[in-house]
Protein backbone atom coordinates (compact mmCIF):
# COMPACT_ATOMS: atom_id res chain seq x y z
CA UNK A 1 0.00 0.00 0.00
CA UNK A 2 1.35 3.98 -1.19
CA UNK A 3 1.95 5.66 2.66
CA UNK A 4 1.11 9.44 3.58
CA UNK A 5 2.20 10.93 6.47
CA UNK A 6 -0.44 13.51 7.73
CA UNK A 7 0.74 16.00 10.07
CA UNK A 8 -1.92 18.50 11.66
CA UNK A 9 -0.99 21.49 13.95
CA UNK A 10 -2.33 22.96 16.98
CA UNK A 11 -5.13 25.11 15.64
CA UNK A 12 -5.74 22.52 12.96
CA UNK A 13 -6.37 20.54 15.72
CA UNK A 14 -7.91 22.76 18.00
CA UNK A 15 -11.29 21.75 19.67
CA UNK A 16 -13.88 18.71 18.35
CA UNK A 17 -14.93 20.82 15.15
CA UNK A 18 -11.21 21.09 14.09
CA UNK A 19 -10.47 17.57 14.47
CA UNK A 20 -13.61 16.43 12.33
CA UNK A 21 -12.27 18.28 9.95
CA UNK A 22 -8.75 17.14 9.85
CA UNK A 23 -10.43 13.59 9.91
CA UNK A 24 -12.43 13.82 6.85
CA UNK A 25 -8.66 15.19 5.28
CA UNK A 26 -7.59 12.16 6.51
CA UNK A 27 -10.94 9.77 4.91
CA UNK A 28 -10.67 11.44 1.62
CA UNK A 29 -6.64 10.39 1.23
CA UNK A 30 -7.70 6.63 3.16
CA UNK A 31 -10.51 6.41 0.13
CA UNK A 32 -7.68 7.36 -2.49
CA UNK A 33 -6.17 4.49 -1.73
CA UNK A 34 -3.33 5.27 1.43
CA UNK A 35 -2.19 3.95 4.49
CA UNK A 36 -1.75 7.01 6.79
CA UNK A 37 0.21 7.79 9.74
CA UNK A 38 -1.49 11.14 10.95
CA UNK A 39 1.03 12.79 13.35
CA UNK A 40 -1.05 15.42 15.48
CA UNK A 41 0.03 18.40 17.74
CA UNK A 42 -1.58 19.12 21.41
CA UNK A 43 -4.50 21.32 20.75
CA UNK A 44 -3.42 24.90 19.99
CA UNK A 45 -2.63 26.60 23.47
CA UNK A 46 -2.31 23.95 25.42
CA UNK A 47 1.44 23.13 25.45
CA UNK A 48 1.96 27.02 26.43
CA UNK A 49 -0.49 26.39 29.35
CA UNK A 50 1.53 23.25 30.15
CA UNK A 51 5.18 24.55 30.31
CA UNK A 52 3.26 27.10 32.10
CA UNK A 53 2.01 24.52 34.82
CA UNK A 54 5.67 23.63 35.00
CA UNK A 55 7.38 27.21 35.23
CA UNK A 56 4.96 28.16 38.02
CA UNK A 57 5.53 24.97 40.31
CA UNK A 58 9.50 25.10 40.02
CA UNK A 59 11.64 27.91 38.07
CA UNK A 60 14.99 25.37 37.56
CA UNK A 61 12.64 22.70 36.66
CA UNK A 62 13.62 19.21 36.39
CA UNK A 63 13.71 18.41 32.56
CA UNK A 64 12.27 15.04 32.55
CA UNK A 65 9.03 16.07 34.74
CA UNK A 66 8.94 19.11 32.15
CA UNK A 67 8.57 16.52 29.44
CA UNK A 68 6.27 14.80 31.35
CA UNK A 69 3.93 17.46 32.04
CA UNK A 70 3.93 18.66 28.28
CA UNK A 71 3.99 15.83 26.12
CA UNK A 72 0.35 14.76 27.55
CA UNK A 73 -1.37 17.56 25.36
CA UNK A 74 -0.38 15.48 22.48
CA UNK A 75 -1.51 12.25 24.01
CA UNK A 76 -5.51 13.96 24.01
CA UNK A 77 -5.48 15.21 20.46
CA UNK A 78 -4.26 11.52 19.26
CA UNK A 79 -6.80 9.87 21.25
CA UNK A 80 -9.48 12.25 20.22
CA UNK A 81 -8.26 11.80 16.33
CA UNK A 82 -8.53 7.84 16.45
CA UNK A 83 -12.11 7.55 18.11
CA UNK A 84 -13.06 10.45 15.22
CA UNK A 85 -11.69 8.52 12.49
CA UNK A 86 -13.51 5.58 13.87
CA UNK A 87 -16.79 7.59 13.87
CA UNK A 88 -16.39 7.88 10.36
CA UNK A 89 -16.02 4.10 9.67
CA UNK A 90 -12.19 4.65 9.19
CA UNK A 91 -10.16 1.78 10.81
CA UNK A 92 -7.73 3.87 13.34
CA UNK A 93 -5.94 3.61 16.23
CA UNK A 94 -3.84 6.07 18.87
CA UNK A 95 -0.13 5.29 19.70
CA UNK A 96 2.16 7.56 22.39
CA UNK A 97 5.07 7.64 21.54
CA UNK A 98 6.57 4.69 23.75
CA UNK A 99 4.09 2.27 22.45
CA UNK A 100 5.54 3.30 18.99
CA UNK A 101 8.70 3.15 20.54
CA UNK A 102 10.00 6.40 19.66
CA UNK A 103 13.52 5.84 20.60
CA UNK A 104 14.85 8.96 21.69
CA UNK A 105 17.84 10.57 23.10
CA UNK A 106 17.85 11.50 26.77
CA UNK A 107 18.18 15.17 25.98
CA UNK A 108 15.26 15.58 27.65
CA UNK A 109 12.94 19.17 26.36
CA UNK A 110 15.59 18.81 22.40
CA UNK A 111 15.44 15.16 22.17
CA UNK A 112 16.58 13.64 19.22
CA UNK A 113 15.60 10.81 17.41
CA UNK A 114 18.09 7.42 17.82
CA UNK A 115 15.15 4.78 15.71
CA UNK A 116 11.89 4.39 15.15
CA UNK A 117 11.10 0.60 14.92
CA UNK A 118 8.33 -0.05 12.46
CA UNK A 119 7.09 -3.45 13.47
CA UNK A 120 4.27 -2.58 15.77
CA UNK A 121 2.91 0.29 13.56
CA UNK A 122 3.80 -2.50 10.43
CA UNK A 123 1.99 -5.31 11.91
CA UNK A 124 -2.12 -3.15 12.80
CA UNK A 125 -1.11 -2.19 9.24
CA UNK A 126 -1.41 -5.57 8.08
CA UNK A 127 -4.18 -6.64 9.93
CA UNK A 128 -6.54 -4.12 8.28
CA UNK A 129 -5.72 -0.58 10.27
CA UNK A 130 -5.93 2.45 7.79
CA UNK A 131 -4.37 4.89 10.03
CA UNK A 132 -1.71 4.94 12.83
CA UNK A 133 -2.60 8.39 14.91
CA UNK A 134 0.68 9.12 16.14
CA UNK A 135 1.58 11.31 18.91
CA UNK A 136 3.55 14.30 17.97
CA UNK A 137 6.68 15.84 19.32
CA UNK A 138 7.14 12.82 22.18
CA UNK A 139 9.52 9.79 22.37
CA UNK A 140 10.55 7.78 25.07
CA UNK A 141 14.98 7.57 26.53
CA UNK A 142 17.09 4.73 26.68
CA UNK A 143 15.88 5.29 30.64
CA UNK A 144 12.72 4.83 29.75
CA UNK A 145 11.48 8.38 30.44
CA UNK A 146 9.47 9.94 28.50
CA UNK A 147 11.23 12.45 26.45
CA UNK A 148 10.11 15.53 24.07
CA UNK A 149 11.41 16.92 21.02
CA UNK A 150 11.63 20.89 21.96
CA UNK A 151 9.24 23.10 20.83
CA UNK A 152 7.22 22.62 17.42
CA UNK A 153 8.38 19.03 17.45
CA UNK A 154 5.73 17.37 15.44
CA UNK A 155 7.15 18.46 12.45
CA UNK A 156 9.92 16.81 13.31
CA UNK A 157 8.45 13.52 14.42
CA UNK A 158 6.15 13.90 10.75
CA UNK A 159 9.08 13.75 8.67
CA UNK A 160 10.71 11.31 10.94
CA UNK A 161 8.08 8.59 10.19
CA UNK A 162 7.63 9.65 6.58
CA UNK A 163 11.58 8.55 6.17
CA UNK A 164 11.13 5.84 7.99
CA UNK A 165 7.98 4.42 6.45
CA UNK A 166 9.28 5.43 3.14
CA UNK A 167 5.97 7.98 2.74
CA UNK A 168 5.38 8.96 -0.61
CA UNK A 169 5.03 12.50 1.11
CA UNK A 170 4.57 14.02 4.31
CA UNK A 171 1.94 16.84 4.00
CA UNK A 172 2.11 19.72 7.01
CA UNK A 173 -1.10 20.53 7.36
CA UNK A 174 -1.23 24.23 9.78
CA UNK A 175 -3.34 27.69 9.63
CA UNK A 176 -1.37 28.90 6.48
CA UNK A 177 -1.49 27.96 3.34
CA UNK A 178 2.13 27.66 2.54
CA UNK A 179 5.43 28.71 3.08
CA UNK A 180 5.71 32.90 2.76
CA UNK A 181 8.40 35.74 2.19
CA UNK A 182 7.79 36.42 5.39
CA UNK A 183 5.36 35.46 8.26
CA UNK A 184 2.09 36.87 6.67
CA UNK A 185 0.99 37.94 10.05
CA UNK A 186 3.39 41.01 9.81
CA UNK A 187 3.13 42.25 6.46
CA UNK A 188 -0.06 41.47 4.19
CA UNK A 189 2.78 42.00 1.24
CA UNK A 190 3.99 38.48 1.68
CA UNK A 191 3.50 36.43 -0.80
CA UNK A 192 3.12 32.71 -0.85
CA UNK A 193 6.17 30.46 -2.17
CA UNK A 194 4.85 27.41 -4.69
CA UNK A 195 8.25 25.98 -3.99
CA UNK A 196 11.28 26.31 -1.56
CA UNK A 197 14.82 25.38 -1.91
CA UNK A 198 15.89 22.92 1.51
CA UNK A 199 18.67 24.99 2.18
CA UNK A 200 16.60 28.15 2.49
CA UNK A 201 13.94 26.80 4.40
CA UNK A 202 16.38 25.55 6.55
CA UNK A 203 17.54 28.93 7.60
CA UNK A 204 14.50 30.50 7.61
CA UNK A 205 13.09 28.38 10.10
CA UNK A 206 16.56 28.15 12.08
CA UNK A 207 15.83 32.10 12.73
CA UNK A 208 12.68 32.10 13.66
CA UNK A 209 10.10 30.74 10.41
CA UNK A 210 8.01 28.75 13.01
CA UNK A 211 6.69 27.34 10.20
CA UNK A 212 8.48 24.45 10.03
CA UNK A 213 10.52 22.93 12.87
CA UNK A 214 14.50 23.40 11.71
CA UNK A 215 14.99 19.83 12.98
CA UNK A 216 12.36 18.70 10.08
CA UNK A 217 13.95 20.48 6.88
CA UNK A 218 17.58 18.71 8.26
CA UNK A 219 15.51 15.25 8.29
CA UNK A 220 13.81 15.65 5.32
CA UNK A 221 16.50 17.21 3.52
CA UNK A 222 18.82 14.47 4.53
CA UNK A 223 16.19 11.35 3.96
CA UNK A 224 14.93 13.22 0.73
CA UNK A 225 11.62 13.12 2.41
CA UNK A 226 9.03 15.18 -0.26
CA UNK A 227 7.47 17.73 2.09
CA UNK A 228 4.88 19.88 2.23
CA UNK A 229 3.26 22.95 4.09
CA UNK A 230 -0.68 23.69 3.37
CA UNK A 231 -3.82 24.73 5.05
CA UNK A 232 -6.06 23.06 6.99
CA UNK A 233 -8.73 25.69 6.59
CA UNK A 234 -9.29 24.99 2.47
CA UNK A 235 -9.87 22.18 0.57
CA UNK A 236 -6.74 21.15 -0.96
CA UNK A 237 -5.68 19.10 -3.81
CA UNK A 238 -1.87 17.87 -5.28
CA UNK A 239 -1.18 20.88 -6.00
CA UNK A 240 -1.61 23.15 -3.11
CA UNK A 241 0.53 24.42 -0.62
CA UNK A 242 4.41 25.10 -0.93
CA UNK A 243 6.60 21.83 -1.72
CA UNK A 244 10.31 22.15 -0.18
CA UNK A 245 12.83 20.68 -2.31
CA UNK A 246 15.82 20.39 -3.84
CA UNK A 247 17.45 23.60 -5.12
CA UNK A 248 17.65 21.70 -8.39
CA UNK A 249 14.05 22.37 -8.70
CA UNK A 250 13.31 25.81 -8.29
CA UNK A 251 12.89 28.11 -11.55
CA UNK A 252 13.18 31.41 -10.73
CA UNK A 253 15.20 32.29 -7.64
CA UNK A 254 15.70 35.49 -6.17
CA UNK A 255 18.64 37.21 -4.28
CA UNK A 256 17.13 36.92 -1.18
CA UNK A 257 13.79 34.95 -0.69
CA UNK A 258 12.75 35.26 2.54
CA UNK A 259 12.78 37.27 5.95
CA UNK A 260 12.55 35.94 9.27
CA UNK A 261 12.69 36.87 13.24
CA UNK A 262 12.78 35.98 16.24
CA UNK A 263 11.42 37.86 18.96
CA UNK A 264 12.35 36.46 21.87
CA UNK A 265 15.79 37.38 21.88
CA UNK A 266 18.08 38.76 25.15
CA UNK A 267 21.78 40.52 24.06
CA UNK A 268 24.12 39.48 27.12
CA UNK A 269 27.61 41.49 27.78
CA UNK A 270 30.46 40.33 29.82
CA UNK A 271 32.65 43.56 30.82
CA UNK A 272 35.98 43.35 31.19
CA UNK A 273 36.45 39.75 31.03
CA UNK A 274 40.44 38.90 31.39
CA UNK A 275 41.54 38.38 28.07
CA UNK A 276 43.83 35.25 27.70
CA UNK A 277 44.02 32.57 25.62
CA UNK A 278 41.24 29.88 25.89
CA UNK A 279 38.77 32.86 27.60
CA UNK A 280 35.95 32.50 24.90
CA UNK A 281 36.04 28.76 25.96
CA UNK A 282 36.25 29.57 29.74
CA UNK A 283 32.75 31.31 28.70
CA UNK A 284 30.72 29.40 26.37
CA UNK A 285 32.06 26.01 27.75
CA UNK A 286 30.22 26.37 31.05
CA UNK A 287 27.10 27.82 29.17
CA UNK A 288 26.96 24.95 26.95
CA UNK A 289 26.68 22.45 29.87
CA UNK A 290 24.45 24.54 31.40
CA UNK A 291 21.94 24.09 28.25
CA UNK A 292 22.44 27.50 27.37
CA UNK A 293 21.80 27.68 23.20
CA UNK A 294 24.25 30.87 22.49
CA UNK A 295 23.41 32.32 19.21
CA UNK A 296 25.25 35.51 17.74
CA UNK A 297 28.68 36.00 19.54
CA UNK A 298 30.60 39.03 19.19
CA UNK A 299 34.05 40.07 20.94
CA UNK A 300 35.42 43.45 21.52
CA UNK A 301 39.17 44.43 20.89
CA UNK A 302 41.25 43.44 23.80
CA UNK A 303 42.04 46.90 25.69
CA UNK A 304 44.42 47.87 28.62
CA UNK A 305 41.50 48.84 31.51
CA UNK A 306 42.34 50.91 34.93
CA UNK A 307 42.28 47.98 37.81
CA UNK A 308 43.06 45.16 35.62
CA UNK A 309 47.02 44.15 35.49
CA UNK A 310 46.38 42.66 31.68
CA UNK A 311 44.36 43.07 29.10
CA UNK A 312 40.84 42.95 28.94
CA UNK A 313 37.59 42.36 26.11
CA UNK A 314 34.17 42.61 26.63
CA UNK A 315 32.26 39.79 25.06
CA UNK A 316 28.55 40.37 23.87
CA UNK A 317 26.19 37.27 23.16
CA UNK A 318 22.89 36.27 22.43
CA UNK A 319 20.39 33.81 23.54
CA UNK A 320 17.01 32.84 23.95
CA UNK A 321 15.25 34.56 26.68
CA UNK A 322 14.01 32.24 28.66
CA UNK A 323 17.56 30.99 28.67
CA UNK A 324 18.73 34.53 30.42
CA UNK A 325 18.81 32.79 34.13
CA UNK A 326 19.87 29.81 33.25
CA UNK A 327 22.83 32.15 31.28
CA UNK A 328 23.42 34.21 34.09
CA UNK A 329 23.62 31.47 36.88
CA UNK A 330 26.34 29.57 34.49
CA UNK A 331 27.89 32.85 34.62
CA UNK A 332 28.19 33.49 38.01
CA UNK A 333 29.42 30.11 39.18
CA UNK A 334 31.88 30.45 36.52
CA UNK A 335 33.84 33.35 37.91
CA UNK A 336 33.23 32.36 41.49
CA UNK A 337 34.99 29.33 41.02
CA UNK A 338 37.78 31.19 39.13
CA UNK A 339 37.52 29.87 35.37
CA UNK A 340 36.95 33.25 34.24
CA UNK A 341 36.67 36.89 35.50
CA UNK A 342 35.03 39.70 34.49
CA UNK A 343 33.29 43.14 36.10
CA UNK A 344 30.23 43.58 34.95
CA UNK A 345 27.16 41.29 32.95
CA UNK A 346 24.89 43.45 30.96
CA UNK A 347 21.39 42.22 29.95
CA UNK A 348 19.17 43.85 27.43
CA UNK A 349 16.19 41.72 27.51
CA UNK A 350 14.26 43.65 24.76
CA UNK A 351 15.89 42.54 21.31
CA UNK A 352 14.76 41.03 18.33
CA UNK A 353 16.81 39.23 15.58
CA UNK A 354 15.87 39.82 11.83
CA UNK A 355 17.55 38.28 9.05
CA UNK A 356 17.24 38.14 5.33
CA UNK A 357 17.96 34.52 3.66
CA UNK A 358 18.64 33.35 0.06
CA UNK A 359 20.95 31.41 -1.82
CA UNK A 360 21.04 33.83 -4.40
CA UNK A 361 23.31 35.64 -1.89
CA UNK A 362 26.16 33.49 -2.24
CA UNK A 363 27.24 34.88 -5.94
CA UNK A 364 25.35 38.49 -5.42
CA UNK A 365 27.55 41.18 -3.45
CA UNK A 366 25.92 44.01 -2.09
CA UNK A 367 22.95 42.56 -0.42
CA UNK A 368 24.45 43.80 3.43
CA UNK A 369 24.51 46.88 2.25
CA UNK A 370 21.16 47.23 0.76
CA UNK A 371 19.79 45.67 3.95
CA UNK A 372 21.78 47.93 6.46
CA UNK A 373 20.55 50.93 3.99
CA UNK A 374 16.99 50.17 4.61
CA UNK A 375 17.29 50.01 8.25
CA UNK A 376 19.29 52.80 8.49
CA UNK A 377 16.11 54.69 6.48
CA UNK A 378 13.83 53.73 9.10
CA UNK A 379 16.19 54.86 11.49
CA UNK A 380 16.24 51.20 13.23
CA UNK A 381 19.67 51.07 15.31
CA UNK A 382 21.59 47.79 15.06
CA UNK A 383 23.46 46.03 17.66
CA UNK A 384 24.94 43.12 16.37
CA UNK A 385 25.23 41.82 12.76
CA UNK A 386 25.79 37.71 12.15
CA UNK A 387 26.20 36.85 8.48
CA UNK A 388 26.93 33.36 6.76
CA UNK A 389 26.84 32.07 3.17
CA UNK A 390 22.68 32.43 2.46
CA UNK A 391 21.79 35.11 5.62
CA UNK A 392 22.06 38.13 7.23
CA UNK A 393 20.97 38.53 10.70
CA UNK A 394 20.86 41.88 12.97
CA UNK A 395 20.00 42.11 16.17
CA UNK A 396 17.61 45.13 17.15
CA UNK A 397 15.47 46.81 19.65
CA UNK A 398 11.97 44.89 19.72
CA UNK A 399 9.95 47.47 19.25
CA UNK A 400 11.22 47.85 15.97
CA UNK A 401 11.06 44.51 14.76
CA UNK A 402 7.29 44.55 12.49
CA UNK A 403 8.66 47.65 11.11
CA UNK A 404 11.85 46.13 10.22
CA UNK A 405 10.71 43.15 9.03
CA UNK A 406 8.23 45.35 6.51
CA UNK A 407 11.15 47.78 5.67
CA UNK A 408 13.44 44.83 4.17
CA UNK A 409 10.54 42.95 2.83
CA UNK A 410 9.68 46.15 0.84
CA UNK A 411 14.11 46.59 0.26
CA UNK A 412 14.14 43.09 -1.53
CA UNK A 413 10.82 43.67 -3.67
CA UNK A 414 9.54 39.93 -2.31
CA UNK A 415 5.94 40.96 -2.78
CA UNK A 416 6.89 40.47 -6.54
CA UNK A 417 6.98 37.31 -8.39
P1 LIG B 1 1.21 24.66 13.72
O1 LIG B 1 0.51 24.82 15.02
O2 LIG B 1 0.32 24.20 12.61
O3 LIG B 1 2.47 23.84 13.83
P2 LIG B 1 2.76 27.09 13.76
O4 LIG B 1 2.12 28.20 14.51
O5 LIG B 1 3.84 26.33 14.43
O6 LIG B 1 1.61 26.11 13.25
O7 LIG B 1 3.33 27.63 12.37
C1 LIG B 1 2.47 28.33 11.47
C2 LIG B 1 2.69 29.82 11.64
O8 LIG B 1 4.02 30.14 11.24
C3 LIG B 1 1.83 30.68 10.78
O9 LIG B 1 0.58 30.96 11.36
C4 LIG B 1 2.67 31.95 10.60
O10 LIG B 1 2.23 33.01 11.43
C5 LIG B 1 4.05 31.54 11.05
N1 LIG B 1 5.09 31.86 10.07
C6 LIG B 1 6.27 32.47 10.36
N2 LIG B 1 6.99 32.65 9.26
C7 LIG B 1 6.27 32.13 8.23
C8 LIG B 1 6.50 32.03 6.82
N3 LIG B 1 7.64 32.48 6.27
N4 LIG B 1 5.56 31.45 6.07
C9 LIG B 1 4.42 30.98 6.61
N5 LIG B 1 4.15 31.06 7.93
C10 LIG B 1 5.05 31.63 8.75
N1 LIG C 1 2.68 21.00 20.83
C1 LIG C 1 4.10 21.24 20.68
C2 LIG C 1 4.37 22.73 20.64
O1 LIG C 1 3.45 23.52 20.73
C3 LIG C 1 4.68 20.56 19.48
C4 LIG C 1 4.10 20.96 18.16
O2 LIG C 1 2.97 21.44 18.11
O3 LIG C 1 4.76 20.80 17.16
O4 LIG C 1 5.49 23.12 20.56
MG1 LIG D 1 4.39 24.32 14.51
Amino acid sequence: MPLLVMKFGGTSVADLARIENAAKKVQAEVERGYDVIVIVSAMSGKTNELVGWVEQTSKLYDAREYDAVVASGENVTAGLMALRLQEMGVPARSWQGWQVPINTTSAHGSARFVSIPRENIDRKFAEGMKVAVVAGFQGISPEGRITTLGRGGSDTTAVAFAAAFGAERCDIYTDVDGVYTTDPRITSKARRLDRIAFEEMLELASLGAKVLQTRSVELAMRYKVKLRVLSSFEETDETSGTLVCDEEDIVESKVVSGVAYSRDEAKMTLIRVADRPGVASAIFGPLAEAGVNVDMIVQNISEKAAGHSGATTDMTFSVPINQVARARKAMEEARASGIISYDELVEDTEVAKVSVVGIGMRSQVGVAARMFAALAAENVNIKVIATSEIKISVLIDRKYMELAVQALHDAFELEKG
